[in-house]
């Protein structure tokens, strides 16, 4: 496991850097936010702990303490630039050896693919506390500068700080060679699925579920659904259900089961109509037309 203690600069009483509308403590917060959960949602091996996750007061000796005390793999800490510049830089302690200089390159190269219209203004050295008391290896990035108007105006972006952060994710996995997720938890998996559905007009998942004999959950698994909401034109992944669907000809013998309720037109299924042998005359996509009760039937009520 990589331990990775991302330290988003200032919070509570110290905003850092203040111009433009703009507070570096909040730019920080969200920078290093998108960091944390895209090096967790997309690579393995690896743990993030945060300096903080809200608006709180933190000393920096109590941070670079408790990246000490949690054996962290790496210290990298975001800020936003003041002064009238523009454009990236970042930082590690000055006569470092190579292991942490790799580290900012990595993390460097990655941040200035997102700054690209804008000046790179090198990998630099310096005395901050964090860098110094750190115990692993540590970097620092200053992302823009608040008081330049052209920088501040590309950090009011969310899209571009999601970018940024995510960068130093892409860095830190490049640096630790961490291994990619083979797929991404928010997506349903390919190999569960038998395929899609285009939600139509008057559609409910208990509907869909009951086409294609599957459960309302094992849908609402397979797209991600937190609710049971679903919109006219959605394409729903259909999962492969707990009954098996055999395939039907035109001309095989089939009984409806007893666990069946409905037509595939909307109607209550008699009792006396299941359990008797019918010929199959028709074969829709989900359905069958049975010849001599001139019904269609869905074929996960047929065996
Ligand atoms: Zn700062």
């Amino acid at each position: 496991m990589v331990r990775i203690f991302i330290d988003p600069g200032h919070g509570g009483t110290d905003p850092g850097a203040v111009a433009n509308g703009l507070k570096e403590k909040d730019l920080t917060l969200k920078i290093a936010k998108y960091a944390r959960d895209f090096l967790l949602n997309n690579y393995s091996g690896v743990q993030v702990k945060m300096s903080r996750t809200s608006d709180t007061t933190k000393s920096l000796s109590a941070r670079t303490k408790e990246a000490n005390n949690w054996n962290a793999d790496a210290y990298v800490s975001i800020h936003i630039n003041a002064g009238g510049g523009t454009g990236f830089e970042s930082y590690v302690y000055p006569g470092v050896g190579s292991s942490t200089k790799n580290l900012q390159n990595d993390v460097h190269g990655e941040v200035m693919k997102v700054f690209s219209g804008f000046r790179d203004r090198g990998k630099k050295q310096e005395n901050y506390h964090v860098l110094r008391e750190s115990k692993m290896k540590a970097v620092l990035t200053e992302n823009g500068f608040i008081d330049t108007k052209k920088d501040a105006e590309f950090l009011k972006s969310e899209s571009n700080l999601k970018k940024i952060g995510e960068a130093h994710a892409v860095g830190i996995a490049k640096h630790f060679n961490l291994k990619k997720k083979s797929s991404s938890p928010s997506k349903p998996k390919e190999n569960t699925s038998t395929g899609t559905y285009t939600v139509k007009p008057g559609d409910t998942l208990w509907g869909i579920s009951q086409k294609y004999g599957v459960t309302i959950e094992q849908i609402k698994e397979a797209n991600g659904l937190t609710s049971d909401t679903i919109y006219v034109g959605q394409k729903l992944i259909i999962p492969i259900g707990g009954c098996d669907v055999r395939e039907f000809k035109v001309g095989d013998k089939v009984k409806i089961k007893s666990s069946a309720t409905h037509y595939a037109t909307g109607q209550t299924i008699p009792n006396w109509v299941k359990g008797q042998t019918y010929t199959i005359q028709q074969v829709k996509s989900d359905r069958v037309l049975l010849k001599e009760i001139i019904s269609w039937v869905y074929k996960k009520d047929l065996e």
